[in-house]
């Protein structure tokens, strides 16, 4: 069996989120990530707090909104986690 570790820390675990939504994430990494909310409740509040951004962020794109306050919401959650 390859190596590979199930057990994250939230550092690694925010940065799978961020993955997530950008390259995409291989069925090990999707593995830990959800062991890992399931035993962190930071984790799974950024995961939710990102698909929420995330989602926001497209439909004010299609609008040519300024999305700047919204990347810098981004940027504090994940400060927030990563500092707990
Ligand atoms: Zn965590």
């Amino acid at each position: 069996m390859a190596s590979g570790k199930l057990n994250i820390s939230c550092l690694e675990a925010v940065n799978f989120i961020d993955r997530k939504h950008t390259s995409g994430l291989n069925i090990r990494e999707k593995l830990a990530l959800r062991i890992h909310k399931g035993i962190c409740k930071y984790c799974l509040r950024y995961d939710r707090q990102q698909e929420w951004i995330n989602e926001a962020l497209n439909r004010l794109n299609d609008q040519n909104v300024d999305t700047s306050e919204l990347e810098d919401l981004k940027k504090k959650i994940k400060e927030a986690i990563l500092h707990n």
